[in-house]
């Protein structure tokens, strides 16, 4: 084999999958898997722990594929992530641990990301689980949302021996993972549900269908439910629109709403009760991995889709991964363009989108090169859907009814990136909820960084 080059992974035909909602990519079986581990050359200052915002045993884990032992690879993993198998589903790798690993100087990076989701899904299917608790320690703690954040806290927690109870807005834990992110990127039944049954063996008591703020606040679960210390994992759920005429048109939807109906309600099923509209032809409008998702569901669903972004190729903000896969399902890329106005017909529905040509200015503050507008450069997309996938930002629900929990200009909750700590005494905070959209990892981060203040809030 050459060591420059990676062990490449099977994958679903991209004629054959842009009609259908299965997984995209197959993964890697035994063969592959300790043929792409002996590429890992163990380095004893590995650079792609650094680039792990959980900081996995990389070389580590590898090691133990090479040796073919699966069941203690997954024991390593499963020390610092809770949800490996979406990890090595959804991860960034390519700007996070792959992109710090020292085979990709001169060659392709190793694939710590198909490593990681060969062991998850391995483990799953010999029926290995995580180690729990060995002792309690008889208090109570109460995590607000069932995202990567709430898992990851609540796992983390029971393992150290506190008795977490999740409360979930949804009829379904898992948040973005099952409303968000679609079936061929991340299988629910197969994937998401069985890495929360892992997280609820450890211990954690799971409530649906429970919104803070409205069915109980937290005041009453600290005060009267015997809560002692709480963590916010309620991600950023609201979706953000443009503001530009026409927008209210029927036929327009925020790709939230459009991936839950699908998702979640399953609507792609002929058998759902849920509908959802089937476009012809389909706009999306945004750049990052929420628009990549609205794209491919719509294409699947039958549409012709146009992805509209205001900035270049460089600056798409999703995965190249997902990229990559939406070019080669036929997604057309409208770069460079801005929507102005959406147009309906008589009856209301949408029938087109004026765009305008973009040319990228000098850099604003997030360093990236600001889309300048070419006047005069008009011109019309006919369609008969749009969907807008510009953001999201926290609900304001939790803060609102929460006296003393400090959110900042954007209604993100202000708390401490060390330990989750919030303005208010014994409430941690941490993924979407703090940063705005981010990363399932990320959020994962801030999970754990939040068990570890809790668990010494609650030590003192
Ligand atoms: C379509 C889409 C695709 C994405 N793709 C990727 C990707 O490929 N890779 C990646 O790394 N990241 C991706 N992300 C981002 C990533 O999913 C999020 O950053 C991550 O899920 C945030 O985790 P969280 O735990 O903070 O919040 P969430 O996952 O949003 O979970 C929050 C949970 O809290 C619940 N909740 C909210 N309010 C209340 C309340 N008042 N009471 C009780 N429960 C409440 C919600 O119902 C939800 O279940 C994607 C996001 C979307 C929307
Ligand atoms: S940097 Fe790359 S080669 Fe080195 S230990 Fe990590 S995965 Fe292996």
């Amino acid at each position: 084999m050459d060591g420059f080059v990676r062990v490449p992974v099977r994958e679903q035909d991209a004629k054959e999958r842009a009609k259908n909602f299965k997984e995209v990519c197959l993964g890697y079986n035994k063969e592959e898997a300790e043929s792409e581990a002996t590429r890992c050359l163990n380095c004893p200052n590995p650079k792609c722990v650094a680039g792990c915002p959980v900081s996995i045993d990389i070389p580590g884990f590898i090691q133990k594929v090479k040796e073919g032992n699966v069941e203690e690879a997954y024991q390593v993993i499963s020390k610092s992530s809770a949800l490996p198998a979406v990890c090595g589903r959804v991860c960034p790798q390519e700007s996070q641990c792959e992109g710090k690993c020292v085979r990709g100087i001169k060659g392709d990076p190793v694939s710590i990301g198909k490593l990681e989701r060969y062991v998850a899904d391995t483990a799953r299917e010999m029926g290995i689980k995580p180690e729990g608790a060995k002792e309690k320690k008889g208090k109570k703690v109460a995590v607000i949302g069932s995202g990567p954040s709430g898992l990851t806290c609540a796992g983390d927690l029971a393992k150290m021996g506190y008795d977490v109870t999740i409360f979930e807005a949804l009829h379904e834990a898992g948040g973005v993972l099952v409303y968000g992110i679609p079936e061929f990127r991340l299988p629910k039944d197969a994937v998401v549900k069985k890495e929360i049954e892992n997280v609820k063996s450890l211990g954690v008591k799971l409530e649906t269908d429970v919104v803070i703020g409205k069915s109980v606040t937290i005041d009453e679960l600290m005060e009267k439910e015997g809560f002692e210390a709480v963590f916010i994992g309620s991600g950023a759920g609201l979706p953000r629109f443009m503001n530009i005429p026409g927008e209210q048109a029927m036929g327009v939807f925020s790709a939230n709403e459009y991936l839950t109906r699908s998702n979640l309600m399953k609507a792609f099923d002929e058998n759902s009760t849920t509908p959802i509209m089937k476009a012809k032809k389909c706009v999306v409008v945004g750049g990052g991995n929420v628009a990549m998702d609205a794209a491919r569901t719509a294409l699947r669903l039958g549409a012709e889709v146009h992805v509209v972004y205001r900035r270049g190729e460089e600056e798409l903000p999703a995965r190249k991964e997902e990229v990559h896969h939406a070019k080669e399902e036929g997604i057309v890329f409208d770069l460079l363009t801005n929507p102005v106005e959406i147009h309906a017909d008589e009856n209301g529905w949408v029938k087109s989108i004026t765009c305008i040509r973009m040319e990228l200015g000098e850099p604003d503050e997030s360093g990236r090169r600001s889309p300048v507008e070419i006047p005069g450069s008009e011109f019309e997309i006919e369609c008969d859907a749009v969907i807008m996938a510009l953001g999201t930002s926290p609900n304001p629900l939790i803060s609102s009814t929460t006296e003393g929990l400090e959110v900042n200009r954007r209604k993100c909750i202000v708390a401490e990136e060390a330990n989750g700590q919030t303005s208010k005494k014994g409430v941690f905070a941490g993924g979407d909820a703090v940063t705005g959209a981010a990363t399932v990892i990320l959020a994962m981060g801030a999970g754990k960084a939040a068990a570890k203040g809790i668990d010494e809030y609650l030590s003192k």
